[in-house]
């Protein structure tokens, strides 16, 4: 038995079996199917990309895979160097993993780990010299002098989404876990706040001294549902992080690789942290990394093994993975992605001006995403299989329809997304007459 993802296996729709898929098409039973959603963000460069295709299949020829404890391998060092050279700064420290979730685990371990090993160095390098009473002797006592207090805290975003596992979990804020973690019964030290400039300020003022990190879906919270916001937040989130010493994570697993129209939001405004996931391989395999600052990587830096991280996926830097993401790196930067991007962009801008319906409550366009919120979910009832009679499989969750369309997207293809997600509203409107 099959068990399906985010889903009651008593009462879900029958899933849409594959048979093939090329380019932007899913090819089903019934029809061909263009994917709105690239497979969840990840698949940029469409179904069976050649290119992607070979650089698997050249790795698999010859091996598939090694550990990466006491052993390394060139497709591995390949790309660490690569998403050192294309990410902002020093963002160049590499740690690999198997998945989104598993990444974002890794940055919240770093940035707890990065107060407790500066604590510790913190502890030796205040000495005090006082007269002790055993005939003039001179005492060395170390004294703890750490001005921080316990930073365990962490800072997130309303309606965040990071991930599945329990950590991520408790720093995102999706009302479908909220159940599981009450059954739990722990709260975290995680602050939820909007995206106002005043609840930073706020959040700041309260618990700036108590926070080891704060971590942000940057620009486009995707599993919140298509929200954005401005770059002013994150500006101001960066000052404040200075100020208060604290380090600002970008979760960049669905925002990264051009979905926002830049390359990484990390260009704009500098984390010391970034994770990476989904589209960083094109979709071809499953793998995700976190990359951190020097100034992160340093303070892990020592003589003692106490300051290591103690982290380790079976699967981490799969080889594979690696050759897949070096390519799909290389094709994004030789084809003008970030172009390719902006045409979608605008396209969705002219497609989608003249929707106004009643139940509409907002129309949200970002770079390579376009979406649709309604005020009511009910309001959606029955788009999935309307756009699939349509030849277009797509996802509504909440209250919103969205596309995140492959970037190889033809016009007219692209087009035929956005008709559906307003034909949806013309013929729904006219069957309620
Ligand atoms: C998808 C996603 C994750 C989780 O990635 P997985 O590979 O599914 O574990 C984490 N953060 C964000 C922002 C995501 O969109």
């Amino acid at each position: 038995m099959l068990w399906y993802p985010y889903a009651q296996m008593k009462t879900m729709a029958p899933p849409i079996e594959i048979l093939d898929a090329r380019g932007v098409y899913l090819y089903t039973r019934e029809r061909p199917l263009i994917d709105s959603i690239s497979s969840w963000w990840a698949m940029i460069h469409g179904y069976k990309h050649p290119e992607l295709t070979q650089a698997i299949v050249e790795q698999a020829e010859r091996f598939s895979h090694v550990m990466l404890g006491g052993l390394t391998h060139e497709p591995a060092l390949r790309l660490a160097d690569k998403l050192a050279e294309i990410l902002p700064g020093d963002l160049d420290y590499c740690f690999f993993s198997d998945s989104g979730s598993v990444a974002v685990e890794v940055a919240l371990k770093m940035a707890l780990q990065y107060y407790v090993n500066r604590k510790q160095s913190g502890r030796v390098s205040v000495l005090a010299l006082t007269d002790g009473h055993h005939g003039g002797d001179l005492t060395l006592q170390f004294k703890e002098d750490y001005s921080h207090k316990r930073r365990v805290g962490v800072l997130a975003l309303n309606d965040a989404y990071h991930g599945d596992t329990f950590k991520t979990m408790e720093v995102g804020d999706d009302e479908d876990y909220h159940f599981i973690l009450n059954a739990l019964g722990r709260r975290a030290d995680v602050y939820h706040i909007p995206t106002t400039l005043e609840a930073l300020e706020d959040a700041f003022a309260q618990h700036g001294d108590e926070l080891c990190c704060m971590l942000v879906e940057p620009l486009l919270q995707g599993g919140g549902g298509m929200l954005m916001y401005d770059l002013e937040f994150l500006r101001r989130a960066r000052e404040l992080c200075d100020e208060h010493d604290v380090l600002l994570v970008f979760d960049e697993i669905a925002t990264g690789f051009g979905r926002t129209g830049v390359r990484f939001v990390a260009e704009l405004v500098q984390p010391d942290i970034i994770t990476l996931g989904k589209a960083l391989t094109g979709g071809y395999i499953g793998h995700a990394v976190t990359v951190a600052s020097k100034r992160v990587f340093d303070a892990f830096y020592d003589d003692s093994p106490e300051r290591a991280l103690m982290h380790g996926p079976t699967f981490m830097a799969n080889p594979l993975a690696c050759a897949a993401a070096l390519k799909s790196i290389e094709i994004f930067e030789r084809d003008d992605y970030l172009a390719k991007i902006k045409r979608i962009e605008s396209i969705a801008r002219r497609e989608l001006a003249d929707l106004n319906d009643p139940r509409v409550k907002e129309k949200r366009i970002m770079g390579g995403v376009a979406c649709i919120e309604v005020h009511d979910p009910s309001t959606l009832t029955g788009y999935a299989q309307f756009a699939r009679e349509r030849g277009v499989f797509s996802r509504p969750f909440k209250n919103i329809v969205y596309t995140t369309p492959p970037y190889i997207i033809e016009e007219s293809e692209l087009v035929q997304i956005l008709g559906v997600m307003k034909d949806f509203f013309a013929v729904a409107r006219n069957a309620s007459r």
